[in-house]
């Protein structure tokens, strides 16, 4: 089977990486590769230039501005994207609720919130897990009784991303407590934050950083006419936004750029009176990763290639392996960024230098280093948790 890019296919990547060069901040680009997240503004401003270009919501149909871009070319576009690198697509916004709506959303939701969508005038964020519902997410309990056109919300959302500087929030419910199976309960809500009766509670992560929130409703009043799909039929809408978005999953672009940063940075740091890119154990490492990604980058074309001839509209099981190894990638070279800095990384220690009033005694991206490593050990958990991939691929693969 031949692996490589087509002749076209390397001229879109050209094109995609000049765009970026031209149009990307080059200080916000900076930022982001020593381990930096783009601000909320920042990344409004990045996603407005690709709407402006036409290329800010691919996998959306082309009737709402979405590109025609094959397979290839948005794995592609992402990988340009994340090795720049520069602001990824608002995933809420692109990658879940644009296609959800498309599909299943009624002609003026689509009119109303498709363009605002794609082009950052709403930011939304996603209401699924619970205190008691993650992995198992059909548990939720969060309740919509109805009550004439309005629906009364009454639970608790938890892990819930940029929560706070979120405009809506898309919602699983339940709708019928007495349903006979558990998934067949519950409903897909469009729910303004600004609305009565919701508190946004800031969860700081083990990076210090405030990202998740826990989103309490307390009799929140949704008009009816902002469900999507049928009463009862919201695990419907969460397993096609769940299933939806595939390219790009392994983030090996990401994986990639930590590895040239890991490498940039051995270049600047002595080990045993060698610069550290020289000592064998460290090109062991990077030998091995490389080669890891290398790997992970035939097994992604390869499930893309699978996917073109499938028609079921279902994810391939083997997505999870991509999950799978391109976690434990992103988290092998962030971790390999820590161990280039040593102790150095340390994130207190240039700042209570610079408190002190003393010269630094680490090079500015030392102070930077410890964040990206530490929040990445999430990486594993979100978007369905390491564990749950190894067993769809246990039952839809191995057949165990
Ligand atoms: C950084 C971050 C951002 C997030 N953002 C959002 C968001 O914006 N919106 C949102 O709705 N949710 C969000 N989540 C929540 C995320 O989807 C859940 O954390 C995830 O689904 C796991 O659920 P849980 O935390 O309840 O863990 P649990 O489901 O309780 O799992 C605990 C442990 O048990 C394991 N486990 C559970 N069931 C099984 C099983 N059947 N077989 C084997 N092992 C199992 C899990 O793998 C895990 O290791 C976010 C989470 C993180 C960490």
């Amino acid at each position: 089977m031949d692996l490589r890019f087509t002749a076209e296919e390397i001229a879109w990547r050209d094109e995609v990486r000049a765009f970026i060069d031209a149009e990307l901040d080059p200080a916000l680009r900076e930022r982001m590769r020593v381990g930096f997240g783009p601000t909320k503004q920042e990344t409004i401003d990045w996603q407005r230039k690709l709407n402006k270009k036409g290329w800010a919501c691919p996998g959306w149909p082309e009737e709402f501005g979405g590109a025609t871009w094959t397979p290839v070319q948005r794995l592609i576009f992402n990988e340009a994207i994340q090795s720049a690198p520069a602001p990824d697509l608002q995933g809420f916004n692109i990658t879940m609720l644009g296609p959800v709506l498309a599909h299943f959303g009624t002609p003026e939701q689509k009119a109303y919130f498709l363009p605002r969508a794609a082009n950052l005038d709403d930011w939304w964020c996603q209401g699924f897990s619970e205190p008691g519902a993650g992995s198992d997410l059909a548990s939720l309990k969060t309740a919509a009784k109805r009550e004439g056109d309005f629906y009364i919300v009454n639970g608790q959302k938890i892990w819930t991303s940029t929560a706070h500087m979120a405009d809506w929030i898309f919602a699983l419910v339940r709708t019928d407590p007495n349903a006979r199976k558990k998934q067949e309960g519950i409903s897909f809500l469009l729910i303004d934050m600004k609305t009565p009766g919701i508190t946004v509670r800031p969860i700081i992560s083990i990076d210090g950083s405030h990202h998740l929130n826990e989103v309490f409703f307390d009799d929140v009043k949704v008009p009816v006419h902002q469900r999507v799909y049928e009463e009862n039929r919201g695990w419907d809408v969460a397993k096609y936004l769940l299933g939806n978005e595939r390219s790009g999953i392994a983030r090996l672009g990401k994986s990639r750029a930590n590895l040239e940063f890991a490498v940039d940075t051995a270049r600047q740091v002595r080990s045993g009176g060698a610069p550290l890119v020289e000592d064998r154990g460290f090109r062991h490492r990077v030998a091995q990763i490389e080669v890891d990604i290398k790997a992970l980058e035939l097994t992604q074309m390869r499930v893309i290639a699978a996917a073109s001839k499938k028609s079921d509209g279902k994810p391939d099981p083997f997505s999870s392996l991509l999950k799978i190894k391109g976690t434990e990638l992103l988290q092998a070279t962030s971790e390999l960024i820590m161990d280039t800095g040593g102790p150095m990384a340390m994130p207190i220690w240039a700042s209570e230098l610079h408190a002190l009033g003393n010269e630094p005694i680490a090079p500015e991206w030392a102070g930077y280093m410890a964040a990206p490593y530490l929040m990445l050990r999430a990486a594993s958990i979100y978007g369905g948790t390491n564990e749950i991939q190894r067993n769809i691929l246990n039952k839809a693969v191995l057949r165990l």
